[in-house]
């Protein structure tokens, strides 16, 4: 979970180059609904458009690094912040814990807010998992797998390396203030299975 980032959101739209971008998403939301995913085994679930910055990624700003979140929060109450505009935070994709289940939110070519950071924000991609820091029972098999399975398409699809300097925990952003995915998340397991 991240912290708003509405103000450039809107120096964006004053200064003229969001309106263009925001035309080109609904016209193309409108035309094909059903090709809203990036990642076929996603589903498509959209966040309120107020809590993201449309974009033209990767021509606007090239993607580069995927960062690892847990919610804080239960999957389906993570899936209603997101789409409320009162709380200005969204991740592209959320993975469910109890069966690896996965929505997608935000499209790989708009800016989530999620990292706290938006030079990291604008080159990143990222994927919250249903849990708590402090629950390491949340951290299942299931969701390991498909998480990672998901992971390795968007650094495959963006030559993104697929190592811990690119695969990164929202705690290693700078600046961070959050410290998931917490000490109980298996970074050598998640990696083994991302270059499976
Ligand atoms: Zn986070």
């Amino acid at each position: 979970m991240d912290t708003p980032a509405r103000i450039t959101r809107r120096s964006a739209l004053l200064a003229g180059v969001g309106m263009a971008a925001m035309g080109i998403a609904a016209t193309r939301a409108m035309a094909a609904p059903a090709a809203d995913v990036d990642y076929p085994a996603a589903h498509w679930v959209p966040a309120t458009p107020s809590n993201y910055t449309a974009s033209n990624r990767p021509s606007s700003y090239p993607i580069n690094v995927v960062v690892i979140h847990v919610t804080q929060e239960t999957f389906d109450d993570a899936v209603k912040i997101f789409q409320d505009p009162a709380r200005a935070v969204t991740a592209h994709y959320i993975v469910r814990s109890a069966d690896g289940y996965i929505n997608q939110m935000v499209r790989e070519h708009d800016i989530a807010w999620h990292a706290g950071n938006w030079d990291y924000n604008t080159r990143s991609i990222g994927i919250e998992h249903e849990g708590w820091v402090d629950k390491p029972e949340y951290f299942t098999d299931a969701m390991y797998r498909a998480s990672a399975a998901l992971t390795r398409s968007v650094c495959d699809r963006y030559r993104i390396p697929r190592d811990r300097n690119h695969i990164i925990g929202h705690v290693e952003v700078p600046g961070a203030t959050h410290t998931d995915p917490g000490p109980y998340w298996d970074w050598t397991r998640y990696m083994n299975l991302v270059n499976s």
